[in-house]
């Protein structure tokens, strides 16, 4: 049977880009490939996943890890309402095998930072909607930058917008987020996606100015539907 390091799963409502305020259960998984300079996730492995099983409550109950696939289809089932199931992380890309053995009869909804496009492939199909984020990131913490842009956009490849599946991009903006950047990798993948999200960061020494913003969404209307919009969870405080 299947297993994976989980930390958290809870109810809630997303709290960023296209799908805002719909309801949804999150799996947090434990675990991940890159290290970004604005991580606000513990993404380290637990012994024990919190459980909220009353949403909102506060409350968590501990489960231990590793969880089976069965568990956590108990644990998501709990809830109702539900519009998806979303998938973050850390990397949930890293729990492919799990993934591909959940069946829970609930849209998935994953949040992935589309660098792994080979686990990717393997579970593309199992996906409704997918929240893919650029990671524009400093050279300096990336160990083979050009391999990182390649595996990015392939990622948008395989788990591109299909009649089956709303796949869109999520950047997060810092004050440091060159407009240049961004224009070539959304050249390239502008093809794949219904829409692409400029997130500025939360970190208020990191944000950008408003107006760089604007601009920054003005060149990339060129290329595909732009929208600016902030973490909404962070406003209202909740999980
Ligand atoms: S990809 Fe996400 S979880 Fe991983 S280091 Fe970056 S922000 Fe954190």
């Amino acid at each position: 049977m299947m297993h994976a390091s989980v930390s958290e799963v809870f109810c809630s409502v997303q709290g960023e880009g296209p799908y805002v305020g719909r309801r949804q259960a999150f799996v947090r998984f434990t675990g991940c490939n890159l290290k970004c300079n604005y991580c606000d996730t513990h993404v380290g492995v637990t012994n024990v996943c919190n459980f909220e099983k009353i949403p909102g409550s506060g409350v968590f109950q501990k489960v231990d890890n590793p969880i089976t696939s069965e568990r956590l289809k108990e644990l998501v089932c709990s809830y109702s309402g539900l519009h998806s199931v979303s998938l973050t992380g850390g990397e949930p890309l890293l729990h492919a095998d799990i993934i591909s053995s959940l069946d829970i009869g609930i849209p998935l909804y994953l949040e992935s930072n589309m660098t792994l496009p080979n686990m990717a492939r393997k579970i593309k199909d199992r996906f409704s909607y997918v929240s893919g984020d650029v990671k524009i990131l400093p050279y300096s913490l990336l160990e083979e930058p050009d391999l990182h842009l390649e595996n990015t956009i392939e990622c948008f490849r395989v788990l591109r917008t299909t009649k089956h599946r709303d796949c869109f991009c999520k950047i997060v903006v810092t004050k440091d987020t060159q407009i240049d950047d961004i224009e070539g990798v959304i050249g390239a993948i502008s093809g794949y996606i219904s829409c692409l999200i400029l997130q500025p960061v939360t970190q208020k020494n990191m944000q950008p100015e408003t107006g760089y913003l604007l601009s920054m969404q003005q060149s990339l209307l060129d290329h595909v539907d732009t929208r600016i919009i902030p973490q909404t969870h962070k406003m209202w405080g909740c999980l």
